[in-house]
């Protein structure tokens, strides 16, 4: 049974990771996807692999923190599909800093621009289609949201507090619209993040600390993001859903 058949989805970060994969089950699930990102190589991929369910997606190469890049996500999107239903704001970034790092402004600039301006723009070019197709947002937030730990990654960390408030005002906002707002929360996922350089975790340490001794797969995040996006969702609003191996219980 496909659930999003002639929904019309942009992913961002969809070149990689939680990102692709939510794309694949999109496409899998008969939706016309925008797959966004910066690498053309790794986007052609991922479009590949999102054709062999019988929809060509739209690849759309931009930088969402760049705005006039952000601005041609929505219009590329809407050009092409006619429409828009679902948001899913994904791409991410993960740095390592604390408050005493020398470059803190500069990493703390680089990781809010990315992982929560450029989602409030996008919502703000978006809003208007989601409205008249009552459509709705994912965004993909993070433990780190709700949860310190250590001392570092202070940037991370903040901007994903700050995306999970957000999710709760927009949500409130758009409500009378029929338009639904959500969150999901991962803990660690295996996905290429982990290599970001200079950011002193690794998987296996993260393992170890979960509950249940074991990192997620992107796809487990994006089943939960299909299942929020869908109409068995519908009375779920401004909600944070939580997937991190139990991490956050110890
Ligand atoms: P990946 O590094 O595998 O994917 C990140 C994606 O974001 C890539 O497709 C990348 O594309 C894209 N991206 C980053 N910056 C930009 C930008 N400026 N413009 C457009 N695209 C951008 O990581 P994940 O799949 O793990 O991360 C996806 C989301 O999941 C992030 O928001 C992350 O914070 C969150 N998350 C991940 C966890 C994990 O353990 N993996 C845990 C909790 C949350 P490109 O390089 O082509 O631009």
């Amino acid at each position: 049974m496909a659930f999003f058949v002639n929904k019309v989805v942009i992913v961002t970060g969809a070149s990689s990771g939680i990102g692709a994969a939510t794309a694949v089950r999109f496409a899998q699930e008969g939706a016309n996807v925008a797959l966004v990102g910066r690498n053309q190589e790794r986007l052609s991929k991922v479009a590949e692999d999102c054709a062999k369910f019988g929809r060509n997606p739209l690849v759309i190469k931009a930088d969402v923190s760049k705005d006039d890049e952000a601005r041609s996500i929505v219009a590329k999107t809407v050009e092409v599909f006619g429409k828009l239903d679902i948001l899913v704001n994904n791409a991410g970034i993960f740095k390592h800093d604390n408050i005493q790092n020398p470059d803190f402004m500069e990493i703390f600039d680089s990781i809010m621009a990315t992982n929560m301006r450029a989602v409030a723009f996008l919502t703000n070019l978006a809003a208007p289609y989601l409205i008249e197709s009552k459509g709705n947002i994912v965004n993909v937030s993070s433990i780190s949201g709700r949860y310190i730990g250590n001392p570092y990654k202070i940037s991370y960390k903040t901007s994903k507090a700050a995306l999970n408030h957000f999710t709760r005002c927009i949500a409130l906002e758009l409500a009378p619209h029929g338009v639904r707002v959500n969150s999901v929360s991962p803990g660690p996922v295996d996905t290429e993040i982990f290599n970001t350089p200079g950011l002193l975790i690794n998987l296996a340490s993260l393992k170890d600390a979960t509950a249940l001794g074991r990192v997620g797969e992107s796809e487990e995040i994006a089943d939960l993001i299909i299942f929020i996006a869908s109409d068995k969702a519908k009375s779920i609003t401004g909600s944070d859903y939580v997937s991190d191996n139990g991490l956050i219980l110890k």
